[in-house]
């Protein structure tokens, strides 16, 4: 059994925690209380944006469908899945990885890495639970539910991040970059999973939401998923010079850029429209050769100069210097 108080701090202040009771911890300078629940120690901050609040809850609502609407399991995905947990099943022997926004934990169970320490952190408690009960990896873990904008752990102790999915449902993505600054010991890695570009909110989007109103889709079709979360409606994506903007902030090194999906974004988005009104057994997959096809076509696209920015999602990795 690892103590899970070897890994975290105060959200708040960073000190140490104390066991209270067996449900409660204590933080020994600013007095700070936190509850733990079914083992998961809640380390949110006292006054929790309501933003954040929704964000919460609307997961732990939906956690268990997450899976089967975002076709996780397809080539499609995993096949970009395996690119950055690469880079995190070669990690050192006795690393520490934290994953932000771990969510059911799909992600952190394909990991093969079982010298590290993995850090699963959530800001919905469901999502957390879910994780820990379908817990696959071999790796030691630690569960928590915490907030990306005040991570709790120390500076300077983290060997990598990972954050797949996530970043755009943070309210302030600039304070998780310097958290990440904070929190990576030199030379730690961030790694930043399948973020979504910025240009379908402005186009695309608009013209799917156009065309359901015309066609009066959710009139005669009953969804099963409850909506979208207030993240996902709120978020605008992001583009390569807000990466930029990010990075410079926070002062972390670009190491690595890789554009995601061009004809498939658009083959995705549909089908995840269409499967959200399917019951499972009839939900909608691509071939798998099929699939296999559309990638190669769409990395060709997104080889070329300018139309390459049109990439449906990124996947970064970013480095904190020596200095
Ligand atoms: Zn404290």
């Amino acid at each position: 059994m690892i103590n899970n108080l070897d890994f975290l701090v105060c959200p708040e202040c960073k000190s140490q925690l104390h066991k209270n009771t067996g449900t409660e911890l204590q933080c020994v300078k600013c007095s700070n209380k936190y509850e733990i629940k079914d083992d998961i120690p809640i380390l949110l901050p006292q006054n929790l944006e309501e933003f954040k609040v929704l964000e919460a809850a609307y997961h732990d609502q939906e956690a268990h469908q997450y899976a089967e609407i975002n076709m996780i399991d397809s080539y499609h995905v995993t096949h970009y899945i395996e690119k950055y947990l690469n880079i995190v099943n070669t990690l050192d022997k006795n690393s520490i990885l934290l994953e932000v926004g771990s969510a059911d934990g799909n992600d952190a169970n394909l990991i093969n890495n079982s010298g590290i320490t993995v850090i699963q952190s959530d800001i919905s408690f469901g999502m957390v639970k879910l994780a820990k009960d379908n817990k696959k990896i071999n790796s030691q873990t630690v569960y928590v539910v915490s907030d990306a904008e005040k991570i709790p752990c120390n500076d300077n102790s983290l060997d990598a991040i990972l954050i797949v999915a996530t970043l755009h449902h943070l309210p302030s993505p600039i304070n998780f970059f310097k958290e990440a600054r904070r929190t990576l010991r030199p030379g730690g890695l961030l790694i930043i999973g399948v973020e979504p570009n910025s240009w379908p909110y402005f186009s695309f989007y608009p013209f799917i939401r156009f065309v359901k109103k015309i066609i009066r889709l959710d009139k005669y079709l009953k969804s099963k998923h409850s909506g979208i979360s207030i993240g996902d409606s709120e978020t605008e994506g992001f583009s390569y010079s807000d990466f930029k903007l990010f990075l410079n902030e926070s002062n972390l090194k670009l190491v690595k850029i890789q554009r995601i999906w061009f004809l498939l974004g658009f083959i995705h988005t549909i089908l995840s429209i269409i499967n959200s009104k399917l019951p499972s057994h009839k939900v909608i997959k691509i071939p798998t050769f099929l699939q296999k096809i559309l990638i190669y076509i769409d990395e060709l696209i997104l080889s070329i100069p300018i139309i390459r920015n049109f990439c449906w999602h990124w996947t970064l990795v970013a480095k904190k210097n020596n200095n």
